[in-house]
């Protein structure tokens, strides 16, 4: 998109325009934005859980009511299908009302209480109750590659909303259309509900300037961001330059290594190899969980399993990607690789620009990947790098030259209860030094919305790593600790909802 004070919904099969454009916000809309969102703040900081838990519910309703117009234009905008569609709107209602029910039980309200102790220091010490408050307004920049789980309705909506702070959509300019109907159903609930239009604002623009006012306006918080490398890093500096610096909760990427381990192949390698290339295709690759290294041993097994990737992989054709620009990022991560001295291709034709593209698998020897770094960096798409190791501690290698990653899996660990040897202990814990989330079978694809998930980990996988973005636990990252000390009971009665 080149003429970026306009935005205009596009046929991602076709590349084709759809309907009218329309003028992107002004910055005088994005300051009035803000400004009823501060002013919705302090009222919705004091709500108690019941009032948000109707809210969240009531937006969980009215996607599901809207299904049948929302559905289609999301596949006009997203080619990524309507099952996978219909699949992620559930989710998201899931995980407005799983939001609603956690905040119902007090999750935002817990509260420490130290009694008083008499007598002289350390051991005497005055009461001390520990509360959390809201930080307040919330920007949140919608993803590309979710138009439902992480752009406006999505779970950084869901759970600023529950922590008590209002949230400000920097809507994604790939799927316009979407964002401003979704929008419009969020703007119907608040109103039913009596509460704040300011509650949850919306802002859109495909100009950088757009994000970076609402960065920067004052009123602003915090930020949330689903994205890109680039794109997150500039937005982090916008947000840490301020003259009072917020906090910024960004997922920039990751490459989600699956270590083969020599166990894993006494079963049946085509069906392991089928599991895998099918992940690494998944929405074309377009998840931030996709399988981007693979680790395997270089055997007779190893050779097996890498060849019936490469059979599976080139058997299936990925669809159409989210936008010209994330297809052009795709070419250019896999030519990089294929020219690359070095690395082996395994499934490597290349589409026709303006086609579909085509899965890319390439190989690859340890000394050669930890030694590149260009090698390490997300190729966001269908496309995987196989790094063949002599033993496990080469994985460690291999998993310390990423550093961070949302997830690690790990096929072939004895699920047993005795303790495995050094060697796969040491791998364990390399794995959870890189990772948020340790797959023990199974695909990183797919991420369960739970108390006891965490979608984060060392950067870049998240510039907040002791935070996640998927979960329940994703409110904590909107709430401050206050430690109130004697406070008047009054205070106390209100059980941790700020006055
Ligand atoms: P993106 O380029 O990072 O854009 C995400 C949001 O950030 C958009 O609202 C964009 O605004 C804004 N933005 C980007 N650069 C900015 C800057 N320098 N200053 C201020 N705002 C900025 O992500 P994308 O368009 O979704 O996809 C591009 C690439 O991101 C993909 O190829 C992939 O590598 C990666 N990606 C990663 C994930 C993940 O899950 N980690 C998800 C999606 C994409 P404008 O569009 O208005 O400029």
């Amino acid at each position: 998109m080149t003429d970026t004070s306009t935005l205009q919904s596009i046929d991602a099969r076709t590349g084709q325009p759809s309907g009218e454009s329309w003028a992107a916000s002004t910055p005088a809309a994005i300051a009035a934005t803000v400004a009823a969102a501060s002013e919705a703040s302090a009222v919705w900081a004091a709500s108690d859980g019941a009032t948000r838990a109707r809210l969240l519910r009531g937006l969980a309703s009215a996607l599901e009511a809207a299904r049948e117009q929302l559905v289609p234009l999301a596949d006009r905008e997203t080619a990524l299908g309507t099952a996978r569609l219909n699949g992620e709107l559930v989710r998201t209602a899931f995980q407005l009302r799983g939001f609603a029910d956690v905040v119902e039980q007090g999750a935002a309200f817990a509260v420490q209480d130290d009694a008083a102790v008499a007598g002289a220091p350390p051991v005497g010490r005055p009461r001390l109750t520990l509360v959390r408050v809201p930080l307040g307004p919330v920007a949140m920049f919608a993803a590309s590659n979710f138009p439902f789980a992480f752009s406006v309705l999505g779970g950084d909506t869901a759970s600023a909303l529950a922590a008590g702070c209002p949230v400000v959509v920097k809507g994604h300019p790939a799927h316009p259309a979407l964002s401003r109907m979704t929008i419009a159903l969020a703007q119907r609930v608040l109103a039913d509900q009596d509460l704040p239009a300011g509650l949850i604002g919306f802002v859109e623009g495909a100009a950088i300037a757009t994000g970076v006012q609402l960065v920067q306006a004052e009123s602003i918080a915090a930020v949330a961001f689903t994205g890109s490398f680039f794109g997150g890093t500039a937005l982090a500096k916008v947000a840490s330059d301020r003259p009072r610096p917020i906090p910024f909760f960004g997922e920039l990427g990751s490459v989600n290594p699956v270590i083969v381990l020599p166990q894993a192949l006494r079963s049946d390698v085509t069906e392991l190899a089928q599991t895998l290339a099918g992940s690494i295709c998944q929405g074309s690759g377009q998840f931030c969980t996709s399988p981007g290294v693979i680790i395997v041993q270089k055997d007779v097994a190893g050779d097996a399993f890498v060849n019936a990737l490469a059979t599976q992989l080139s058997s299936l054709s990925p669809h159409a990607m989210l936008t010209p620009g994330i297809r052009r990022a795709f070419d250019k991560g896999t030519r990089h690789w294929r020219e690359t001295s070095g690395v082996r291709p395994l499934v490597a034709d290349v589409a026709e620009s303006g086609s579909t593209p085509r899965p890319c698998l390439v190989e690859v020897d340890t000394t050669t990947f930890v030694s590149d770094t260009s090698l390490h960096d997300e190729v966001f798409g269908s496309a995987a790098i196989v790094v063949r190791t002599d033993a496990s501690s080469q994985a460690v290698e291999v998993l310390h030259a990423i550093g961070g990653s949302l997830t690690v899996t790990l096929w072939g660990v004895d699920a047993g209860t005795s303790a495995p040897d050094a060697d796969t202990l040491a791998l364990v814990r390399a794995a959870a030094q890189a990772a948020g989330r340790v797959l023990f079978a199974g695909v990183p694809t797919g991420v369960a919305v739970t108390a006891a998930q965490h979608h984060g980990g060392p950067f870049p996988a998240s510039t907040a790593p002791a935070t996640t973005s998927v979960g329940y636990a994703a409110l904590d990252r909107f709430l401050r600790p206050v430690a109130l000390q004697d406070a008047p009971a009054w205070l106390l009665d209100r059980d941790g909802v700020p006055c």
